[in-house]
């Protein structure tokens, strides 16, 4: 096998199973490995370390597919991973109440550059790396095989793929093409998933255990949805009893499948308002107004891609908390998040200090919240812990 061999010390995170080979680690590749292809991880002394997938355009240029240094990457490698990563999430498909969850997530599947969430009968996969590009074709047909489906959909349409010397990639990998609006169900809620023009795979698989939360705490609130996307908050918190949901998003078709979903779950127009409008602007002209809610929720983009974005991102974040803080009723919740790896709990908890503070409200953390359990953090990958969320409540 060709090798890539480490600079001295540079061996000590793989050792610790942190899957990642940053190019500045790097004493010597030998053999001229192609973009993608397995490699065997040497320390300086040339002792065994891991087999890796080569990224040469990519910063991280190596990334471990196992740390058994006698693993043969084929077939029989992906099905077992693939396997492991889906059984894992058995406990979670079988309950009534989903019909959608993650089944791989990446690293945290032992399956870097790989994502595979399943809607309903449906697949949809993300190949983010040239390592996962090259077993497109095994892991489609694996796919097939373990998961009884009508068709697997690509959605490699993530910028990342650039620097992986990779082209946006989307479309069929195999099977029926999904409708254009596939009607999932999450806890109790039926929502619209338009798999080919939504937003990631089509839906925020990450939030659905805090939706189901937010249920349980919204009867007879009235809500303000910040960032709604297609409602999914919205219609648990109206599944939960809330008294009214207005749900803000700057996207029309976003919007359009909230109402849908809105809808689609039964609830009367009374019920709801849905606004077309830039949550920064409207939380100005909301606190202008003197609008009041039992809870408001603000579940924004991704602000940061990198840490050298953080400053510019939490002054975004601290914009938010402090236009959102004085919306809430003497007594209510803020439920803020933030999907920004490149941002902490610890940190995110004080910028949304700070925006409480300029607001000149207070309140305690009632709850921490992060992505849910179909996204598990590799106990040795960290970087996988990228969603945060603080339940706030507002003196
Ligand atoms: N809470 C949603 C996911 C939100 S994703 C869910 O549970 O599914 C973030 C959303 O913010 C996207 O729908 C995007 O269209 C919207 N968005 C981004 N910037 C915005 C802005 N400045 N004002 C309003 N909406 C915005």
């Amino acid at each position: 096998m060709k090798k890539i061999v480490l600079k001295k010390g540079r061996e000590s995170s793989l050792l610790r199973r942190h899957p990642w080979v940053f190019s500045g680690a790097i004493a010597k590749v030998e053999g001229n490995p192609s973009p993608g292809e397995e490699v065997l991880l040497v320390d300086h002394g040339g002792n065994g370390l891991g087999v890796a997938s080569w990224s040469p355009q990519s910063q991280i240029q190596a990334r471990v597919w196992s740390f058994d240094v006698a693993e043969t990457i084929e077939r029989g490698f992906f099905k077992r991973r693939l396997e492991q990563a889906i059984r894992r999430r058995q406990p979670l498909r079988s309950q009534p109440g989903r019909s959608a969850c993650r089944l791989v997530y990446g690293e945290s599947d032992h399956l870097p550059g790989l994502v595979v969430d399943s809607y309903n009968q449906f697949l949809v996969c993300q190949f983010l790396t040239v390592g996962a590009e090259i077993w497109k074709a095994t892991i489609v047909d694996l796919l097939r095989e373990l998961v009884p489906c009508a068709g697997i959909y690509e959605r490699s349409d993530v910028a990342s793929r650039r620097k992986e010397g990779l082209e946006e990639a989307t479309g069929v990998l195999w099977g029926e093409a999904p409708p254009e609006t596939l009607v999932i169900t999450e806890y109790g809620c039926q929502l619209g998933v338009d798999i080919a023009g939504g937003h990631k795979t089509g839906y925020y698989l990450d939030q659905a255990e805090n939706r189901h939360f937010l249920a349980s705490i919204s009867a007879d609130k009235t809500v303000l949805n910040c960032f709604s996307y297609s409602g999914g908050f919205s219609v648990a918190a109206l599944v939960g009893g809330a008294r009214h949901v207005t749900s803000v998003d700057s996207s029309a078709p976003a919007l359009a499948m909230a109402e849908q979903n809105l809808a689609r779950n039964g609830f009367d127009p009374r019920q709801y308002t849905t606004v077309d409008a830039n949550v920064f602007e409207l939380l100005r002209q909301y606190r202008r107004d003197g609008h009041q809610y039992d809870m408001v929720i603000l579940d924004p983009p991704k602000f940061a891609d990198t840490r050298h974005q953080q400053n510019k991102a939490a002054r975004a974040y601290k914009d938010i908390a402090m236009q959102a803080a004085p919306l809430v009723a003497p007594g209510g919740l803020l439920m803020t998040y933030s999907c920004s790896g490149a941002i902490d709990m610890p940190l995110f908890q004080k910028i949304t200090a700070d925006g409480f503070l300029d607001a000149g409200r207070s309140g305690q953390v009632v709850r921490y919240l992060h992505q849910g359990q179909d996204h598990p953090v590799g106990l040795a990958f960290p970087e996988s812990l990228y969603l945060k969320g603080l339940l706030c409540q507002v003196d």
